[in-house]
């Protein structure tokens, strides 16, 4: 091989030799480049990865900064919670009631010592026992006194109360008589906070208190029958001196002797009045005082006591006004002495209180059905001296009066509003007032109470045609009354404040005149008078009067269809309304010609009930003049509701009087009568002196019995008509007496009426004695007018009448 070829190969082998290694040069380059651009981007990735690191590692230091504050925090607040758990514990464990608290499944989670200490050192009272199991270790065990039940029924009781919502607190006693109160209180979650205080001296507190006031009850108790003892031993012998007095006014006296007569007389009957207040008040206060409900008029029982108080009234010319609500029963159910015994109270003071005016009593309410209840309400207004507001509660009180100078010139004791209070109460019932000083009173009470069985007043069949009625009342109250009772009964008024403005106004479309008695100027009778002389000539007329007796015996009488007795009860007004003979259309009005007296025209048509005409002729000529086309056929003698006697008393229409009531019943008899025999069986003699004194005058044979053994001898041998019965007498008393004469009729079929004498409430009450089989009873002290009026009543027709 030639060199050049040498070298040519050489040259080619160098050549290719600079070309492989430019070819890895720039191999190594792009490598190294890339391995550049790695490094690179793995250094801002490093970069990248340490700035993260450093955040995390703050962030880390920051957390571990935290949690040693939480760490802390957490020291600081076990070591709070540590020392409030000990404080709490160490407070509960100082009270001395016991504490103790529960699980949702009643499980005890811890309790103090005082609790503890209940089970008397009970080693299973441990934290863990169960509600159930510490009940059945407390009867187990003995440390409970179960009382009555059984220790199994006290378990059940106690676990069902557990069981409640909201158990009631339960007092338990313990074995050693201590007394613990056991509050539990359970939470949301079932929890229960069970509080076992020891109450064993409040206990002891309570039960030496009510020995103690049980000691007073019966101190007071025993004070009040004292004094209800004392007050009526009093009244025997105060009995007395009334009743000599009365009989002493009615001697001859000079005047000097009838002062004396009459200051013994009202003193007595005044410090009877008193007597009276406090037996009733001491008997409320020994709870002796109940009731005795019995059917009774309520209307009746209103009427009676006006009637009662009216002279008082009478005197100070004062009118006593009745607005019993026409259409309100008046027969209910309550104690009828007990309700007399209010209204007397209550009218009594509004008649005392007031010096001019009136005193009206209003009675309204919601009535029931027979034997229901009814709502009653009952007001009594005056016109009198009124009470300062700030005296109007305390009027209630007992011995509680106004004290001053206008209302002291009464007397009194300021116990009957006491006393009417406490009664209203003992009826379920409210009482109240409402006063303005200087113009007067109205006092109020309401009670509900049944209605009675049976027919109550009903109101009248008006005579056909009758429309219109004129009222004549020179009294606002009085005729507003009148005037609205009337247009209740759908009839037009014509309202008159005197006699001459009735004649003035007088006309052809009224059909009846209602008139009061005593007015200004011209009364009732001279305008009955006056009518007939004006032409109005058989115009019917009533007379409204407190004073009916006058009324009765005045010429003018004959003018008048009736006379009533003012207040009127609702059966009267019924009565005489229903019986109105209205005149016929062309009898309307005929004027009189002069020197013919109306009267001796119109006698039998306007007075159709004149006394002292014979009654044939009376009905005849009312029955063919005045109503044509009535029952002729009609038997003769008294109608019922005859006007002719009826008026003096409020005396119930429904109700029949005994036959011989007034002797209008008498037949015609030449031989002379028998006298009425009497029977009065009173122990005391003074009372009997008083009572033989009372009825010397009458035509009658009178016989004393010294007790109830006496009486019933008597009744046999003598054989009464009427006796009147002492209910407290030795031996045998009135209502065992009465029993045994009642026992004795049983046989003959006989009924003498016997009248109870009582000595005020406390000898019974009015049922108790009704009950023992006496028709009726009668408080002393004994009036002579009563006495008579019921021995006038019940005389036989066979007997002397007694007048
Ligand atoms: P008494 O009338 O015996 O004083 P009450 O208890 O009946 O006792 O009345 C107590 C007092 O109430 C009376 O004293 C009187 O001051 C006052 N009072 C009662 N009713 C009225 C009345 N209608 N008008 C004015 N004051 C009255």
């Amino acid at each position: 091989m030639s060199l050049a070829n040498k070298l040519s190969a050489e040259r080619r082998a160098r050549l290719a030799a600079e070309r492989l290694l430019e070819l890895k040069q720039a191999e190594l380059s792009a490598a190294n480049r890339k391995l550049g651009r790695h490094a690179l981007a793995l250094t801002k990735q490093i970069g990248e990865t340490q700035a993260e690191v450093e955040t995390f590692r703050d962030e880390v230091a920051t957390v571990r900064d935290e949690n040693e504050r939480v760490k802390s925090d957490l020291t600081v607040a076990h070591e709070k919670v540590e020392i409030a758990e000990r404080r709490l514990w160490h407070s509960i464990q100082t009270i001395q009631d016991g504490f103790a608290f529960f699980d949702a499944d009643s499980t005890l989670i811890g309790a103090n010592t005082a609790y503890v200490n209940f089970f008397e050192g009970l080693e299973e009272l441990v934290p863990g026992i169960n509600y159930a199991r510490i009940l059945q270790l407390m009867t187990d065990e003995g440390l409970v006194d179960t009382g009555d039940l059984n220790p199994d029924a006290w378990r059940a009781g106690m676990s069902e109360r557990w069981l409640e919502p909201n158990p009631e607190p339960v007092v338990i006693r313990m074995w050693n008589d201590e007394y613990i109160k056991v509050i539990d209180q359970r939470g949301h979650d079932g929890d229960v906070v069970s509080l076992a205080l020891n109450i064993t001296a409040t206990v002891r507190y309570e039960e030496q208190l009510k020995a103690e006031r049980t000691r007073a009850e019966a101190a007071n108790r025993a004070k009040s029958s004292f004094l209800a003892n004392m007050s009526h031993e009093i009244r025997t012998p105060m009995n007395g001196v009334v009743g000599m007095a009365e009989l002493l006014t009615d001697t001859e006296l000079d005047e000097e002797q009838r002062l004396y007569a009459d200051t013994i007389k009202n003193s007595g009957e005044a410090l009877l009045v008193i007597i009276n207040d406090v037996l009733d008040y001491s008997k409320i206060e020994a709870e002796k005082l109940i009731l005795h409900p019995e059917p009774f008029d309520l209307e009746r029982c209103v009427h009676e006591v006006v009637m009662l108080l009216q002279s008082s009234a009478r005197d100070k010319g004062l009118s006593m006004l009745i607005d019993y609500d026409l259409f309100f029963p008046t027969r209910l159910v309550g104690d009828p002495g007990r309700f007399r015994q209010i209204l007397t109270n209550l009218v009594g003071n509004a008649v005392k209180f007031t010096t001019s005016g009136h005193v009206m009593i209003q009675v309204t309410g919601i009535p029931g059905d027979a034997g229901e209840n009814c709502a009653v309400h009952v007001t009594i207004e005056d016109t009198g001296i009124g009470i300062p507001s700030d005296k109007v509660q305390h009027i209630f009180g007992e011995f509680n009066q106004v004290e001053d100078e206008r209302n002291r010139q009464f007397e009194g004791t300021g116990l009957g509003l006491a006393i009417s209070k406490r009664l209203i109460k003992l009826m379920d019932g409210s009482v109240w007032v409402e006063s303005e000083e200087g113009k007067g009173s109205c006092f109020g009470f309401k009670v509900n109470i049944p209605q009675a069985d049976g027919p109550q007043p009903i109101p009248p069949t008006l005579p056909e045609g009758l429309r219109n009625v004129m009222v004549v009342d020179d009294e606002d109250a009085n005729r507003e009354i009148l005037q609205k009772q009337m247009e209740q009964l759908g009839l037009k008024v014509t309202s008159c404040n005197s006699a001459a403005n009735a004649l003035a106004v007088m006309n052809d479309d009224i059909g009846l005149v209602l008139s009061d008695h005593n007015m200004p100027d011209m009364d009732g009778l001279e305008l009955a008078e006056a009518m007939r002389t004006n032409g109005w000539s058989h115009m019917p007329i009533l007379l409204f009067s407190s004073n009916p007796r006058s009324a009765q015996n005045d010429p003018a009488r004959r003018h008048l269809q009736g006379v009533l007795q003012k207040p009127v009860t609702r059966a009267e007004l019924f009565a005489q309304l229903s019986e109105v003979q209205l005149p016929l259309p062309q009898e309307a009005p005929v004027p009189t010609t002069a020197g013919i007296e109306a009267s001796d025209v119109d006698n039998s048509l306007t007075s159709p009930i004149e006394p002292e005409e014979p009654a044939t002729t009376t009905r005849k000529a009312r029955i063919h003049i005045a109503v044509p086309g009535a029952d002729v056929s009609q038997p003769e003698g008294p109608e019922p509701n005859s006007t002719n006697t009826k008026y003096m008393g409020p005396e119930d229409n429904s109700e029949p009087e005994p036959p011989s009531a007034t002797g209008a019943n008498l037949p015609l008899c030449k031989e002379t009568p028998r006298r009425m025999r009497v029977l009065a069986a009173e122990d005391n003699k003074t009372n009997q002196l008083v009572f033989r004194k009372m009825v010397k005058d009458l035509p009658i044979d009178i016989k004393f019995a010294n007790n109830g053994m006496e009486a019933v001898t008597a009744f046999a041998e003598f054989e009464p008509d009427l006796i009147f019965m002492d209910i407290s007498m030795p031996k045998m008393d009135g209502k065992e007496a009465t029993g045994e004469i009642r026992r004795k009729e049983a046989e003959s079929g006989d009924h003498i009426p016997i009248i109870a004498l009582t000595a005020h409430a406390m000898d019974g009450d009015a049922d108790g004695i009704l009950a023992a089989g006496l028709d009726h009873y009668m408080t002393k002290p004994l009036r002579k007018a009563l006495i008579h009026e019921q021995i006038a009543n019940h005389c036989p027709q066979d007997a002397e009448p007694i007048d």
